[in-house]
């Protein structure tokens, strides 16, 4: 990526002089359905760009980002200029500004592979070509001449000439018919309200195309209307539940235009599903697009149509949270992505049918920021974001996921009502504009009754900080078992030291006596301070219970620890816990006592084995099976592996056989037997599932899970690549090629392994998908010996890094640098590898040594729960 970054302050200055009148963009697609070997100019599209903007300083240099292998002719304000005087790659220079400016750029531009930019992806089930764009942080400048930060906005109009058989679509509705040239329509796009480049968009191809309608009267008395379209490729229109998408889509535009009361400002609203996406979707205004694996071709659990409902909610609060109201820069991304996310399970809960949003909240969502504010390299959740780099790997679990957990204690701080009222302040004082941290803390001081001063104290103690704090009851009791003291103790990381005042409820939890389920007994709200121990004088005087949940209902951001007398319980009783929420919280809490190396990981296995089979939530259950497998590979002694897969693989077939014929249980512990099995019996079992020869009453063993019995069988050295490959006769889907890729980089031997180093690392030609397809096989874990296989590629994995870091682009870099980090290789040699690499690459690129220091960190944890399990005895 060199000379491709841009800087905080180089965005600052700009913004400082210029601002944007109007873009016009217009793209001819025509040469996408061009065989790529054989045109000229296949791999390349036209772009030409009429930017007017005004200069504040006139006599001033600034510039203009593009990114393009080829520039025809740059006129700025009437005078032609020579391209190559002025473009530089990436940029082109913008000498001696006038008041007013005009700039218009012709330029060619790649078709991307890597999912950044124009996207190309051909389906190999009818040779069709289907395009989309994806910018965010900084690519719209792959596509067309912008200014590449969120704060210069403008109102943008798309042009775009495509394939005659195709459809079109952009931010806004097309203004009319398209119009026929030659081999092709031409279609012209309204101009969009004032928006930032990054959420500007085009989506075409030949895309099966799904129409309803919304409408709602607002309270001045006006209807609004919203077209809402729905869009997959053709060949997975047949499994398509565009009905669901639209149910999901209406219930969010009631909840939010009720709870923001700022009318949709963006004409139309479609969701294209599509085809090698990095991200889970993206919000662009208008169009949103999501990773095409939303559209389920086989059978998947409750638990995957809850979340993909959540991330169209979360997409849609953008449209008010960061497409209406933008962060200046990206050090406030948190202020549209945590808002998504906390809006996303908010709106779920109240207005549709998925009622688990917040189980799956604490549960999943928490997991991802517990585990990232542990990290070396965590950071506040208002960030300090010096350019591009930095901005890409930003999207974490901080941003999104502790964020989030930060507005939910905010509203049980400030209340509800105030919360939304503030909402609703924010979007009517800045529509169209850009924000900062202070911009909201100003609406909240008014509308909470809480003032300024207390809102600066919260956003320091939980935005402009770092860091999760543990809380952990302390109960003393006399002789009589009555609870005497009651203390929450508060605990802060070392680098991390700040202790927060939380806002909590305790609940106390004993057995029922006639039914023997472990129910609440009593619950406290209370404020805990910012110091080491908080007294609750209400819980003194009641008997001492079986299991005290500090945190109960999740309201504050906090490793819940438990007192002695209650983690026994939960080791005995765990499956005896009624309600949903604290047996959620109680899973999630031991968990975190595994990845801190306080609990054995072969005792947190125990208590898998004992209660996952009773777990009725279906998205927990599925977070126990993905905790089970790292604990398993990561966190078991390596001595105890074998035994443990074993007994994983046993427990996994015993809920299998148990679970009811043809429910969303069955499937997931059939993942999970195929995940763990190893011994030839079970490998017997699966190869008779596959055939039809074994049955399994109700158990569907439709395509996905045929994949995932074959990972099973390649990742044994059960399976050779004739066999995987015959699979293609069932599925030659561009998602069956995916997962054959998956496959055969699963095999145990040293020429599969060399293979994807081959492909990944040494070359550059594979898509996005496949080099992400290809990264998962590797390092498929589990197995004695498949581990010996992998070890010879951590040398060369640091040796490269910078390679890699310096000639790909950063979607690849990413996956590259933390997929291939040598994690299942928990040695001190790795870990004193990645130390020398850290020593003597001081100067390396920020963003790279951040993803190092990330794996090192998560190897040094491994080690030390390692460690702790070995001294279980
Ligand atoms: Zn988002």
């Amino acid at each position: 990526m060199p000379g491709t970054n841009l800087t905080r302050d180089e965005a600052r200055e700009r913004a400082r002089i210029l601002s944007v009148d109007s873009y016009e963009v217009e793209l001819d697609l025509r040469s996408a359905v061009l065989p790529v070997a054989e045109a000229e100019g296949a791999g390349r599209f036209r772009s030409r760009t009429v930017l007017r903007f005004r200069c504040s300083e006139p006599g001033a240099d600034s510039f203009a980002d593009l990114l393009a292998p080829e520039v025809r002719s740059v006129v700025l304000n009437g005078t032609a200029v020579d391209p190559e005087q002025v473009f530089d790659g990436s940029r082109i220079a913008l000498p001696g500004l006038a008041e007013s400016n005009e700039l218009v750029v012709e330029a060619f531009c790649a078709y991307s592979r890597t999912g950044e930019g124009l996207h190309r992806f051909t389906d190999p089930v009818d040779g069709e070509t289907y395009l989309y764009t994806q910018y965010e942080p900084a690519d719209a400048r792959r596509v067309f001449t912008t200014f590449e930060q969120p704060d210069l906005k403008a109102p943008f109009s798309f042009t775009v000439t495509a394939p005659a058989h195709w459809q079109v679509f952009s931010n806004s509705p097309a203004g009319g018919d398209p119009v026929a040239v030659e081999s092709g329509l031409t279609w012209q796009f309204a101009p969009t309200p004032r928006i930032s480049s990054y959420i500007t968009a085009v989506v075409a191809g030949p895309y099966h195309v799904a129409r309803d309608h919304y409408t709602r009267l607002l309270p001045d008395g006006r209807r609004l209307e919203i077209p809402l379209g729905a869009l997959c490729r053709a060949s997975l229109a047949q499994y398509f539940d565009s009905d669901e998408i639209f149910t999901v889509t209406k219930q969010g535009l009631d909840f939010f235009h009720q709870e923001f009361d700022y009318p949709y400002p963006f004409g139309t609203y479609d969701q294209a599903f599509v085809p090698e996406y990095n991200l889970g979707a993206m919000e662009n205004p208008g169009l949103v697009t999501f990773r095409e694996e939303y559209v389920f071709r086989s059978k998947v659990t409750e638990a995957a149509y809850e979340g993909r409902a959540n991330v169209i909610l979360h997409e849609m609060a953008h449209m008010w949270f960061g497409n209406l109201v933008t962060m200046q820069w990206w050090d406030d991304l948190w202020l549209k992505e945590s808002f998504a996310d906390f809006m996303g399970a908010f709106a779920q809960v109240e207005v549709t049918k998925y009622q688990a949003g917040w189980i799956t909240f604490a549960n999943r969502r928490k997991t991802w920021a517990y585990r990232q504010d542990q990290l070396p390299t965590t950071h506040p959740v208002t960030a300090d974001i010096r350019d591009l780099e930095d901005a890409k790997l930003n999207f974490d679990g901080i941003t999104y996921a502790k964020g989030a957990a930060v507005l939910k204690q905010l509203v049980a701080y400030v209340g509800r009502d105030a919360f939304f009222e503030g909402a609703r302040r924010y979007f009517k004082r800045h529509a169209f504009g850009n924000t900062t941290l202070a911009d909201l803390l100003a609406v909240l001081a008014e509308t909470s009754g809480r003032g300024g001063e207390a809102m600066a104290a919260w956003s320091r103690a939980w935005l402009e900080t770092a860091g999760v704090n543990a809380l952990t009851p302390q109960l003393v009791t006399d002789s009589t078992g009555t609870v005497t003291a009651f203390t929450v103790l508060q605990e802060a990381a070392v680098e991390t030291p700040t202790l927060r005042p939380h806002r909590i409820a305790v609940g106390l939890f004993d057995r029922d006596p006639v039914s023997g389920a472990l129910v609440r007994t009593h619950k406290v709200e209370l404020d805990v301070t910012a110091g080491a121990r908080t007294e609750v004088p209400e819980l003194v005087g009641l008997p001492r219970p079986a299991l005290v949940l500090v945190n109960d209902e999740d309201l504050t951001y906090c490793k819940i620890r438990f007192d002695e007398a209650s983690l026994a319980t939960l080791r005995e009783s765990l499956g005896e816990l009624e309600d949903r929420l604290a047996r959620a919280l109680s899973w999630s809490a031991l968990w975190n006592l595994t990845r801190d190396g306080l609990m054995p990981a072969r005792d947190y296995l125990e208590i898998v084995l004992r209660f996952a089979g009773r777990e009725s939530d279906i998205g927990v259950l599925q977070s126990l099976h993905q905790q089970a497998r790292t604990a398993l590979d990561l966190y078991v002694t390596p001595g105890a592996r074998d035994e443990w897969s074993a007994r994983l693989a046993e427990g996994a077939l015993r809920e299998l056989r148990a679970a009811e014929p043809g429910g969303d249980h069955q499937l997931a512990w059939a993942r999970f037997f195929a995940q763990t099995a190893g011994s030839e019996s079970d490998l017997q079992l699966v190869r008779g599932l596959l055939a039809g020869t074994a049955r399994i009453d109700g158990l569907d063993v439709d395509q996905e899970l045929r994949w995932t019995l074959l990972h099973t069988l390649a990742a044994a050295g059960a399976a050779d690549e004739a066999a995987l490959t015959a699979e293609l006769a069932r599925d030659d889907t561009a998602s069956g090629k995916r997962l054959l890729t998956v496959c055969l980089a699963a095999r145990p031997t040293p020429e599969a392994k060399a293979a994807v180093w081959r492909e990944v690392v040494d070359s550059d030609q594979l898509p996005n998908a496949l080099v992400e397809a290809q990264i998962t096989g590797f390092q498929s874990a589990a197995g004695t010996g498949r581990r010996e296989l992998v070890a010879p590629y951590a040398e060369p994995y640091f040796e490269v890094l910078e390679k890699v870091w310096s000639e790909r682009s950063i979607e690849i870099a990413l996956r590259i640098v933390s997929g291939l980090f040598p994690r299942l290789v928990t040695t001190e040699a790795t870990l004193e590898r990645a130390d020398l690499w850290l020593r003597e690459h001081a100067a390396a690129a920020p963003a790279l040594r951040r993803l190092v220091l990330e794996g090192r960190d998560d190897l040094a944890r491994a080690l030390r729960a390692q460690r702790r399990d070995a001294a279980r005895g």
